[in-house]
């Protein structure tokens, strides 16, 4: 997706050979306008499946999706949340995903109610790195008895594990714009 690629160019910074920012248009402050074309071509790639729920994970998830939604028929997000107490009683889906960017283990939940064995889910998500929260996302739908039709991801950053583990699954893991290298001194090369 040029327009993605162009605004990774111009507006990301590149903080070290594995972190990318883009607080300025995704991550802190927000351009709908990018997101409603990053809508506009999921629904492109996924059109035909029936794709009826989308499922993010708090926090930077929630608002991509929302807009994402609008080109799936309005169809309802639902959001894993990450939780710090220990105790998740039976109405809950729940499983750990380690925090790329906080080095860190979650507990992360969603109520029984919002998955159902009729949903066909689409995972939404602003990055893709090592693919833990989008394994822990899997593992929820699985549980519900749901069908995962695929993941739409903002930016893969294909060196490192996750999208190469999950596609070797065979998951359909369909990533807007992927970065191949990266560092603050030669800038982003992406995948053709
Ligand atoms: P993974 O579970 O695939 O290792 O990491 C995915 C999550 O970590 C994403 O939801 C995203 O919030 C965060 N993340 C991973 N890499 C980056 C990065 O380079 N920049 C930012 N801003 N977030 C990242």
């Amino acid at each position: 997706m040029d327009l993605l690629k162009e605004r990774i160019c111009r507006d990301g910074i590149v903080k070290d050979d594995h972190v990318l920012r883009v607080d300025s248009f995704l991550n802190h402050q927000v351009d709908v306008t990018l997101l409603s074309e990053i809508g506009k071509e999921l629904r492109r790639r996924f059109d035909g499946e029936g794709i009826n729920k989308i499922l993010t994970i708090e926090a930077s998830g929630i608002g991509i999706a929302c807009i994402v939604a609008q080109s799936f028929d309005d169809c309802p997000v639902v959001f894993a949340k990450k939780n710090k107490t220990a105790n998740i009683d039976d109405s809950f889906y729940s499983t750990r995903i380690e925090s790329f960017t906080h080095g860190r283990v979650y507990d992360v939940m969603l109520s029984k109610e919002y998955l159902n064995p009729e949903d066909r889910v689409l995972i939404v998500d602003d990055f893709l790195a090592n693919g833990c929260a989008l394994m822990g996302l899997t593992e929820i739908i699985e549980e519900a008895g749901a069908t995962f039709v695929g993941a739409g991801i903002v930016i893969e950053k294909g060196f490192q594990p996750g999208g190469d583990n999950l596609r070797a699954k065979g998951y359909r893991v369909e990533s807007l714009a992927i970065i191949d290298k990266m560092d603050p001194v030669n800038g982003i090369t992406f995948r053709e």
